[in-house]
This record gives structure tokens, sequence and C-alpha cells, in this order.
């Protein structure tokens, strides 16, 4: 093309995009530097070949209901592609750390949300929406890069039916696409919400799309792993699967999208008398209990002497778990770095709990949080799409290993200092071709 005529047509673009004419192509193209602008709701030139990336996380999804229950949508993504046995979550094993550990390969005490609620004493501010509503929705709580927005940075356009840190303008941006939680849409219009997505013009669809479903937790909690109250939201989240599998097979597009399917963690059961009330073990004066249940995040006035006496008070008094100055925390939990931690953590055995008296369950239940080494802390991991091998199965994958596999998916450059591991999902589930030949998403 001569570049007259370039220059011609993209005179044209930005004065419809802008409104107005010549004088603003100055100030137009700068804002449309990716870098600072995200994409503008368009995909560059160079992604619009690119395959997409539909990533869908069902909320305490235990990785063993998928051999013990009927699923039959489940069971066809198995079929035609890859399922690991296990996915091992980030510690602690909850909601918040492990979305946000999934989409950027971050351990939590490096991309910031250390905990669901967390108190960070530099800030004298807490997060979470228990405890501040609307804090999730702040930006400034989110460290790390998540995968939308190494996706807007770059040109390319991301949208999010839900994610932890979706909500947020992280570094100034969102998802060209997002939606308000709050707002708490059925399951079926959050899948019809992407399928719409999958439906825009070639220059305006996502390449990523990121879907949250959260019932299969919510009756975990109440009813315990092992409920049929818990078969029945599988069954029901099932169902929904198999509408979005429907949705995309009908797709022009079919052959060009990855489907990912995880969870952010698995789910336990406990029974009345494995709760510890914690003002029964310890003088909580000088104590701020910041989040309790599998563990529990102390921050301690009085400086390191005073955190110690606390720690040693409290194994004279536990059974069950152990407190740690955060620096003690084993180091293959990667459980220290950040100060909103606390200054000492106890950490309680499986299925042993300690929090406020006030908290104190009710009957037997649910719960999350525990060691991401145990089993039943397992989530799931199932994906299909071009050149991932059919009808395979590994025995295991830890989720800060996503963020770098969906990079290459969508041929994107990653973003620098994450904890995952560079090509070892593609090398455990895709053909080997694919592998060493030509990347999927003609990476530059
Ligand atoms: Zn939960």
């Amino acid at each position: 093309m001569r570049p007259v005529v370039r220059l011609l047509i993209l005179t044209a673009l930005l004065g419809e995009a802008t409104g107005v004419g010549a004088p603003v192509v100055l100030s137009a193209l700068q804002a449309a530097q990716p870098s600072t602008q995200g994409s503008g709701g368009v995909n560059t030139p160079q992604h619009r070949e690119k395959p997409y990336v539909v990533l869908v996380s069902f909320d305490g999804f235990r990785a063993d209901y998928l051999d013990r229950i009927d699923a039959p949508s489940f069971r066809r993504v198995m079929r035609q592609g890859v399922r690991a046995e296990r996915l091992i979550p980030v510690f602690p094993s909850k909601t918040f750390p492990n979305h946000y550990s999934i989409a950027t390969g971050m351990f939590a005490d490096r991309h910031g949300i250390v905990a669901n609620t967390f108190y960070d004493s530099q800030r004298d501010a807490a997060y979470g929406n228990a405890v501040v509503p609307g804090s999730v929705e702040d930006g400034t709580w989110y460290r790390g890069e998540p995968i939308w927005l190494t996706a807007e940075k770059q040109g390319m356009v991301a949208a999010t039916c839900f994610w932890v840190g979706s909500e947020a303008e992280i570094q100034g941006l969102r998802a060209t696409y997002w939606k308000k939680l709050r707002e708490q849409p059925s399951v079926e219009t959050r899948v019809d919400t992407v399928l719409q997505w999958l439906h825009l013009p070639a220059e305006k669809r996502p390449h990523l799309i990121t879907l949250y479903i959260g019932d299969v937790d919510g009756a975990g909690h109440r009813f315990g792993p092992e409920a049929p109250e818990v078969q029945s939201a599988v069954q029901a989240v099932d169902r929904s699967l198999g509408r979005l599998l429907d949705g995309i097979e009908s797709l022009p597009i079919h052959d060009r999208v990855y489907l990912v399917l995880v969870s952010d963690h698995g789910m336990a059961a406990y029974t009345t008398g494995q709760y510890m009330a914690i003002e029964d073990l310890i003088d909580l004066r000088g104590v701020r209990v910041a989040d309790a249940g599998p563990n529990a995040n102390l921050h301690v006035t009085g400086g390191p002497a005073r955190a110690r006496a606390v720690r040693d008070s409290l194994n004279r008094a536990l059974r069950h778990g152990r407190a740690y100055l955060r620096a003690e925390i084993p180091a293959r939990l990667h459980y220290r770095a950040d100060p909103r931690i606390g200054d000492v953590v106890i950490i309680m055995d499986e299925p042993y709990q300690v929090g406020p008296a006030a908290r104190t369950p009710s009957g037997p239940g649910g719960s999350h949080g525990w060691d991401p080494a145990s089993s039943s802390m397992s989530g799931i991991f199932l994906a299909m799409g071009p050149g991932i091998r059919r009808g395979s199965t590994i025995r295991q994958l830890e989720n800060i290993d996503i963020y770098p596999f969906l990079v290459e998916l969508l041929g994107l450059r990653s973003s620098p200092g994450i904890d995952g591991h560079p090509g070892l999902v593609r090398r455990l589930i895709m053909d080997q071709q694919r592998v060493e030949g030509v990347p999927v998403g003609s990476q530059r």
C-alpha cells in the first residue's frame, strides 16, 4: 500500500473514532499507544488471525468430583482434550489468592492478594468485600499483571465475565469488556454473554475471555464435599458448560478456540469440635486477626519480641496446628515475602480451623485454605483446542503455570518476573510438532 493511501485510511479511521478531523490525529495516535491505553476495543491487525482463549473457573470444584459425579459435558471436554488429575493451588488454598495466581502466574506473596481478606499495616487499610465493601474494585491492591492486562497492553481485546481483579482498574487499565459481580447474573446469562462476545466482528472480538462460576463452592461449604447437594451443583454447572460447548461448536471460528477449564481449590469436610476459638488460645490485646479459618493471619503491635511471644503462647496452647513468624513459614508454601501476610501466621492441620469465637460454625460443613499439597485441596484443569492432545490425562499441574501457557496460546509477550514456568504446560499437553515447530499463537 502506498504511504499516502495508508495515511488517508488512518486519518479516516481516527476521524471516525474521535468524531473530529485532522487536527487531533497526533494526540489520537498517542492515545492509541497500547502500553498506556490498552487495545481501545480494537484488535491490532497482527492479532486478528490468532486463536481465542476462553478460560472458565468453577470455584471450589474439587479434582475428584470429575471421577465420582456423572458430568457429561466435562467428559466431552476430556474426550476432546487433556485433563490433569489435579491442579495444585497456591497457599492459602482460598478463592481470591488462587484466582489471581491463575491470572498472573505468581504466588500470593508476590501478587499482593495474600488472602480473601487481609490488612496492610503500611496503608492502615484492609482488603476484602466482607470488611470494606468495594475494596476489591480498588486497583492499587493488585500487583503483577493479570492476563487480560497482558493482552490489552499489547493491543489485543480482552473480556472478563468476572475474575478476581477484573472489576478494578489495575495500572490504569481494565479489559475492554468487563462485568460487575454485584449484579449477580445467572450462569446461563454469563454463558450467553461469553457467546455474544465470540460473535462480535473480528476487530472487536475478544481473543481472551474469562468466565467465573461460583455455585459448586457454595454447595461444598454448606453441605460438605461428599453431599448429594454438591453432586446436583456439579450437574447444574455441567449443563451450563454444555451450553457453552454447543455455542462454541456452532461458531464459524470454532476451530480456533481454546477452552481451558480450571478451579481455584478443592474442599474438605469438617465437623463440630474442629474449630478453635482464638480467644481461648491467647490474649488478643495488640493483636489484629485479619483472616481466619484453616489459617489465620495476625498483625501484632509491639515489635518482633511481642510477635515471638504471641507465637510461643499460641504454640503452647494449640493442638492440630502451628504458629509461625512470617519469616519461618515453610519455604515450599511461598508465603513469606509480603508484610500483608501478618507477623504471625497460624496454619491448621486439615480439617481443623481457628478464628474468632463468634465465627464458630454451627454444624458440619466444608472449607478450604489448607496445605495445597493435600489432595482434597486440588482443583481441576482441562484444556481443549487446536494442537492439544485428545483424550489424554496428565498427573498434575501447578496453577502458577497457567498464565505462561495462556500467553503462549495467544502469542503475547509474558510479563517479566512471574513464578510460573514458560513452556511447561505446552510441553505436557500439546502435540509435539506444535511444541517444537511453529508456536501456536505465532509468537514474536
Ligand atoms: Zn470457598
